[in-house]
């Protein structure tokens, strides 16, 4: 086992600048309780480099000003960063147009747009839509609610041991009443990359839209939507290295066309009366109100960003850490990893025999280190691995061997003390 450290530690990680790539993240040289920050949450949001902030500053600082209305100068550039940015994360997952990019604040509303509009008009009574056990729960709730209004049926994929759907009883599960599919490509609690193209293929051998949450995903994997032929994708700007409260919908223009508007006022309209309103064409038709304008351009930057470093350099980095991270633990007694799928990204999450998580999460951040302890918005994952909780730490860009060892130094103390 620590030969294979060794070897790890040994690789060439020449691919990749480390110290240029940290220096580009400010808070990365802070202290936490006089310890260097050492950041392993970054399932649940990352870092900004430098170039992101600049950029929203830069917006307001230089050129604030509301889009899409206005004549005057400062709103034709705002209108077009805004717009730009739409672009880029059009090419970013290689959408066929850019009318198939919704900004919205984040994955959560994705869904619930899907499930609202989409969901409302399509789904009926005695329907059945397919989710796995290990959804966020933004994958779960919005679905629940709708088969509850419409006295739909909700069904789960169950999952292995190691935490990987079980495909056969998906194959099982899947008949002429199910009518949407929507699944987690990567699991922010397990790490799992689930096999989301045969779950596309098969649904759409039903005639089934599917909706893919790329939460996770969209950091670690390169997505191309027209490859994958997903009907809709989701995902949130703050954990693609952008800001909060902005996100993607990705949906296929015919389904888009075809839905009816989320929410009514400002943008969405083409033409108003008191009597009655024409909506505006794709995208704005599903973006009312003055959008998150610095937030698209962030999440624009980031993307800038990402490619200028590759994603696959990225991917191959953090898979580098989560291999090296999974062995060194696994020597620690009484820790168990909940989530032992063959393909994974770079999440590692852990339960101990006698330590609360909580435990765990307070005294790591005393030596400068957050992780994520709790159910990380998966309950009834929780359920399905009998535990209340586990310890979670997730992998940037940014991280380093280094890191992970000062992780695994405190996992000892902790055994230390507690053991
Ligand atoms: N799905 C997954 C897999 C996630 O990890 C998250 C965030 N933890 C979400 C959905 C929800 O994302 P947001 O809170 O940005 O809407």
């Amino acid at each position: 086992m620590h030969t294979e450290i060794a070897a790890i530690k040994k690789n060439d990680f020449s691919f990749y600048d480390i110290q240029k790539i940290r220096n580009d993240f400010p808070i990365l040289k802070t202290l936490v309780h006089d310890k260097p920050l050492v950041y392993l949450d970054n399932a649940a949001t990352t870092q900004k480099p430098q170039y992101v902030i600049d950029k929203m500053n830069y917006y307001y600082e230089n050129y604030n000003s509301n889009v899409h209305r206005g004549v005057h100068a400062l709103s034709q550039k705002a209108t077009e960063a805004f717009e730009g940015a739409r672009i880029i994360i059009k090419n970013f997952i290689n959408a066929l147009g850019k009318n198939e990019i919704i900004f919205t604040r984040g994955t959560t509303e994705s869904i619930n747009l899907v499930a609202s509009t989409y969901g409302r008009a399509n789904i009926k009574e005695g329907d059945e839509i397919i989710i796995s056990t290990m959804e966020h729960h933004s994958n779960i709730v919005p679905w629940q609610m709708l088969c509850t209004e419409k006295n739909a049926k909700l069904r789960v994929i169950p999952i292995n041991d190691n935490g990987e759907i079980i495909f056969e009883e998906f194959e099982k599960m899947i008949n002429e009443k199910t009518k949407f599919v929507s699944i987690v490509y990567a699991s922010n609690t397990l790490g799992t990359i689930n096999p989301v193209k045969e779950i596309i293929n098969l649904a759409h051998n039903y005639n089934i839209p599917v909706l893919l949450d790329a939460a996770q995903a969209i950091n670690h994997l390169k997505i191309d939507v027209q490859q994958l032929d997903c009907d809709f994708l989701a995902f949130s700007g703050h954990k693609l290295y952008g800001p909060t409260g902005i996100g993607i919908l990705y949906g296929k223009v015919n389904f888009l066309e075809a839905m009816h508007p989320y929410q009514g006022g400002g943008d969405m309209i083409s033409k108003v009366t008191f009597e009655e309103t024409t909506y505006n064409e794709l995208p704005h038709k599903f973006e009312a109100g003055t959008p998150d304008i610095a937030g698209a351009i962030g999440l624009g930057a980031a993307i800038e960003y990402i490619e200028k470093i590759g994603l696959e350099n990225i991917a191959h980095h953090e898979n580098l850490l989560l291999d090296y991270a999974t062995k060194a633990v696994s020597d620690l007694q009484g820790l168990k990893i909940i989530g032992t799928a063959k393909d994974k990204i770079g999440v590692l999450s852990f339960h101990f025999e006698n330590v609360h998580p909580h435990d765990v999460g307070t005294f790591l951040d005393f030596e400068g280190v957050a992780i994520r302890t709790g159910h990380h918005c998966t309950q009834p994952l929780m359920r399905r691995f009998n535990i209340p909780a586990t310890s979670r730490a997730s992998f940037g860009m940014y991280n380093t061997i280094e890191e992970v060892d000062v992780l695994v130094h405190g996992l000892k103390k902790i055994l230390e003390v507690f053991g």
